[in-house]
C-alpha cells in the first residue's frame, strides 16, 4: 500500500498508510495528527492526475467491464446479445518524446498537407515508435452476424464503432485508422 506522508505542528513528518486517509494519527510528541483525503494526499505527493491517452482509457475501460456499452445493435437496430472484437490499427507514431522529428514532420506533411500543422504534438510517452493496434469489443444483435460475414466495408465499421464515445474520439485521432473484425466466431 502507497504510503504518504503528514507533517505534525512538532515539525515532524510522519509516514501514513493511504488506508488512514480521512482518520487521524499520532505523532512521538503526542499529537493528534489530521490526515487529509486520499486525493489530498496524493497531491501533496506529486501524484497529480496524468492525462491518459484515448487509447489508455479504452483499455483501461475494457478491463473494467465497461466496454462494450451499447445497447442497440449498430448494424440493425436491434437490442444486443452478442459482442465482436474489431481491431482498429492506428496510424505508426512518428511522435518522439521532445516532439516530432524532422522525418516525422515531413511525413505528416505529405500524409495531411498543411492540417498537420493543427495535429497534436505530444501524444504520449508510451506511444513513440510504436505502431498503436487496439482490439475493441462492439455489442451486436446476433441477428446481425449475417451481414457481418458479408464483407462489410470500413466505413459501416468505422460508423459503428462511432456510436461508442471513447471509439468516437479514438477514430477522431487517428482518422486513418483501419478497422476490421477479428472475431466473427458465434461466442
Ligand atoms: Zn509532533
Amino acid at each position: 500500500m502507497a504510503t504518504y506522508e503528514v507533517r505534525c505542528e512538532c515539525g515532524r513528518t510522519i509516514p501514513v498508510e493511504a488506508r488512514l486517509a480521512g482518520s487521524r494519527t499520532s505523532c512521538f510528541c503526542g499529537r493528534t495528527v489530521p490526515v487529509p483525503n486520499l486525493s489530498q494526499l496524493r497531491r501533496a505527493a506529486g501524484e497529480t492526475a496524468i492525462p491518459r491517452t484515448v487509447v489508455e482509457r479504452i483499455r483501461l475501460a475494457i478491463r473494467a467491464g465497461e466496454l462494450p456499452d451499447n445497447r442497440f445493435c449498430p448494424f440493425n437496430g436491434r437490442p444486443v446479445d452478442d459482442t465482436v472484437r474489431i481491431r482498429v490499427e492506428c496510424e505508426r507514431v512518428t511522435v518522439r518524446q521532445r516532439g516530432p522529428s524532422w522525418w516525422g514532420q515531413f511525413f505528416s506533411h505529405v500524409v495531411f498537407g498543411w492540417l498537420a500543422l493543427f495535429l497534436p504534438r505530444d501524444q504520449g510517452r508510451d506511444e513513440f515508435g510504436h505502431d498503436i493496434v487496439v482490439d475493441v469489443p462492439l455489442a451486436i444483435s446476433a441477428s446481425a452476424r449475417e451481414s457481418l460475414a458479408a464483407a462489410l466495408g470500413r466505413k459501416s465499421l468505422v460508423d459503428a464503432l462511432r456510436g461508442t464515445p471513447l471509439y468516437r474520439e479514438l477514430l477522431e485521432e487517428y482518422p486513418a485508422a483501419d478497422v476490421w473484425i477479428i472475431d466473427d466466431d458465434p461466442a
